[in-house]
């Protein structure tokens, strides 16, 4: 059976998610990048940055991807807005196959598709004042009568917190939280139906966390947005997701609700646990088995045969190292690839 009818049959079950609809559904999408070598400039190899990745997020929702850095999420994000090409699979939004339309046509589906950086200070250009930063994309666009465009984005600036006198300033003279929250307006000027977050918070204080993750929340909330989460922190993932993704290697190990990798018992994949499984539980003195990850990932232009995760998995068999473990539902709204879960 493939990821993409586990991954489906997982949300297929899950009456919650379904009621609202698919915003975005990517199949087996996958983005390899060519390693060049000798003189020639040739194509020896390939990083496996995305490999035959499924899934849906319904309209509305959250679905939080996580995994160590060099897992691909990054890479996932940026091929479903294309800011890189994808090599193979499709991606489809609102209910239209974006993935291999020209990129002029695709202009009108990406101001309705926007990222939040992880640096907020690299992502700004330092020499624009913010009242430029915002405006500069409206006027790109056409979607405000020039008239309106003061007032229109002196109310997005109030909806993440920022008052009128921000507008002439630098990025520069912010603090990193007010930096993120100047790419989020940023981001929502064009008023779009999908953002993708890539670790938002990883950036700023601990201090500010929290406060940039509820106004995330507020935001949703307020326009129905649908969010594309990424993370390598399991807890700010589970607090902020309806779906969650497992990635390692450019493969998806697992897939399931939230509330899943939230219960006490849940039987979750190996590397999910290792990632600390690290969802508060609520009473100190119940112990959870969390596996302690030995070692780095291994190239992704080189992945282990078998499960990927073979090479780090305490609990691994001389199986783990030749057939490749299926995504496989285990129950409603959880599919799990791994031969002994
Ligand atoms: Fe570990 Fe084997 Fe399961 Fe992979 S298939 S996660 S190596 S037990």
């Amino acid at each position: 059976m493939s990821q993409t009818q586990n991954v489906e049959e997982s949300q297929e079950t899950s009456p919650e998610i379904q009621e609202h609809g698919n915003l975005l559904e990517v199949k087996d999408l996958t983005k390899f990048f060519p390693i060049t070598g000798g003189v020639l400039s040739k194509v020896i190899g390939w990083v496996h940055a995305v490999d035959h990745v499924s899934f849906e997020v319904p309209r509305g929702k959250t679905i939080g991807v996580v995994g160590e850095s060099g897992c691909g999420k990054t890479t996932l994000g940026r091929t479903i807005l294309r800011l890189v090409e994808p090599t193979s699979g499709t991606i489809i939004f609102d209910n239209k196959d974006v993935s291999t339309i020209p990129q002029r046509h695709f202009r009108k589906y990406r101001k309705r598709m926007q990222i939040v950086f992880q640096d907020p200070y690299a992502s700004l250009n330092p020499r624009m004042v913010v009242r430029n930063i915002l405006t500069e994309p409206l006027r790109v666009h056409k979607t405000i009568p020039k008239g309106k465009i003061n007032p229109y984005v002196l109310a997005i600036m109030r909806e993440v917190g920022l008052d009128k006198e921000h507008l002439n300033r630098f990025p520069h003279e912010f603090s990193g939280g007010q930096r993120q929250r100047v790419c989020i307006a940023r981001a929502l000027v064009l008023n779009p139906d999908l953002l993708v977050l890539d670790e938002p918070t990883a950036s700023v204080d601990v201090s500010v966390q929290a406060r940039v993750l509820n106004l995330f929340k507020r935001i949703q909330k307020r326009r129905n947005l649908t969010y594309m989460f990424i993370s390598h922190d399991l807890s700010v993932v589970t607090h902020m997701a309806d779906i969650i993704l497992v990635m390692y290697l450019g493969k998806i190990l697992e897939v399931g609700s939230k509330k899943i990798f939230t219960m006490e018992k849940s039987k979750v994949h190996p590397y999910t646990s290792a990632l600390g499984v690290a969802v508060p539980i609520p009473d100190p003195s119940l112990e959870r088995n969390v596996i302690l990850l030995k070692g780095d990932v291994p190239s992704p232009a080189n992945p282990p045969p078998g499960c990927v995760f073979h090479t780090r998995c305490p609990e691994a068999r001389a199986i783990c190292s030749e057939k490749v473990p299926e995504l496989e539902q285990k129950e409603s709204g959880h599919s799990i690839a791994c031969h002994f879960r």
